[in-house]
């Protein structure tokens, strides 16, 4: 971080990054970078074409004390409006490793993750086609431990290449040192380090992982007593992109509903004890019987963890809030998602996400928190 009494000398910074092998540094606004389309224009922007020249942009800006941010797809991100004082540092290698007869899958940082994904289930390997269709780079998928119908990168994480900027040092590092949990891991809002490839170890039979979630699992045609049902990695992965793209959740060009970070708020943890206020809260607002109907899942000892899009939708925000005239509003399929129609700032979307909070807060009595990344804002900032 730059220590305020220093100022940057970015035209000097700027002749090194160029002089680096592997570094460009280009002119690019973040909201060309972000799937949310918001962001700012950074001091520079240097996009990285091999793991060391990505590694060698970190040292010249930690030399010179200048705030970096690593960005892959840039779809967890909430970027300020405005001049950046920061180095925006693009991954961009991806070479994808698959080996059908180990199930060992290797992929570099900058790597397309949902490639990464085709590839792996077109070789008949299982463990990850219940992530397909998540944005963004393989190389992120670790740093908030990536998730969706009931499967995890932890599930089948082995390790990652990091270049620790602590240590300046480059080592493969295992999967249980991450601290993986629900959509964390101590990668997350540190910037300690950056994931130059991620490396999993896939099941070789052709069967998915055991399907966990039940929409999916209708989707499929799993029988209600079927025990650890597994299915084909194709039917999977296609029923995944089927549920997604039903939700706006797969990006599309063509489809404002997914310019958007996904889902905006984590799902909260509470302790169970508090779970039957919560209950009675909605009780108040909307009724007993949709208050029976709040979905509860266990999530550790004397912990539940609760649907943050339920709870929107309970505290009064329905799709599209608040109206069709607005440039940021919620996803028109799923409320889970903020969304900037095109023309919106990043004020406007903090803004919305800071009246959803609230309003789940002051009627419903649970805080959400933001699941992505932000940059130079923060949620009670404009
Ligand atoms: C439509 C949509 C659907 C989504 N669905 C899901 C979902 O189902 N499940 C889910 O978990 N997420 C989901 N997301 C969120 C997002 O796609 C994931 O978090 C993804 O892993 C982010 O990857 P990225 O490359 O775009 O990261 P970026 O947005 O570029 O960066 C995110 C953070 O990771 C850091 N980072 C990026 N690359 C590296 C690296 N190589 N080393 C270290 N740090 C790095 C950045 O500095 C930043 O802090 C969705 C997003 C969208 C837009």
């Amino acid at each position: 971080m730059s220590d305020s009494t220093i100022t940057p000398n970015y035209s000097q910074l700027a002749s090194k990054l160029a002089a680096c092998e592997g570094l460009s540094l280009q002119d690019i606004a973040l909201a060309d970078l972000t799937t949310l389309r918001l962001g700012g224009q950074p001091r520079l922007t240097a996009v990285a074409s091999t793991p060391e020249a990505a590694v060698q942009a970190l040292r010249l800006c930690d030399a010179a004390q200048v705030p970096v941010l690593a960005i892959g797809g840039g779809s967890n991100l909430v970027v300020a409006d405005g001049p950046l004082e920061l180095v925006a540092v693009v991954m961009d290698f991806d070479e994808v490793r698959v080996d059908a007869d180990s199930g060992i899958v290797r992929a570099e940082a900058g790597a397309v993750w949902d490639d990464v994904v085709a590839a792996s289930v077109e070789a008949g390997l299982g463990g990850i086609e219940c992530l397909s269709g998540i944005p963004g780079s393989a190389g992120a998928t670790p740093v908030q431990n990536v998730g969706a119908y009931g499967a995890e990168i932890a599930d089948v994480l082995t390790r990652v290449r990091l270049y620790d900027r602590h240590s300046d040092t480059v080592e493969w590092v295992e999967a249980s040192a991450l601290e993986l949990s629900y959509r964390y891991s101590n990668l997350k809002f540190t910037q300690r380090g950056l994931v130059l490839d991620v490396e999993m170890r896939l099941s070789t039979d052709g069967l998915s992982a055991p399907l966990r979630f039940g929409q999916l699992a209708r989707e499929l045609g799993v029988a209600e007593e079927e025990d650890t049902p597994r299915r084909p990695v194709a039917e999977v992965r296609t029923a995944v992109l089927a549920l997604r793209r039903g939700k706006g959740m797969v990006l599309d060009d063509a489809d404002p509903d997914t310019y958007s970070a996904g889902s905006f708020f984590t799902n909260p943890i509470i302790d169970s004890a508090d779970v039957d206020t919560v209950r009675a809260n909605v009780a108040a607002l909307v009724g007993d019987e949709e208050a029976a109907q709040m979905p509860v899942f266990a999530s550790g000892e004397g912990r539940a963890k609760l649907s943050a899009a339920w709870l929107i939708e309970r505290a009064g925000f329905h799709r599209g809030h608040p109206g069709p005239d607005a440039p940021a509003r919620l996803s028109t399929k799923h409320t889970l998602a903020l969304t900037n129609r095109g023309s919106a700032t990043s004020a406007e979307l903090v803004a919305l996400a800071r009246e959803v909070r609230d309003g789940v807060r002051e009627r419903l009595g649970v805080t959400l928190e933001p699941e992505p990344i932000w940059v130079g804002v923060g949620i009670d900032d404009v």
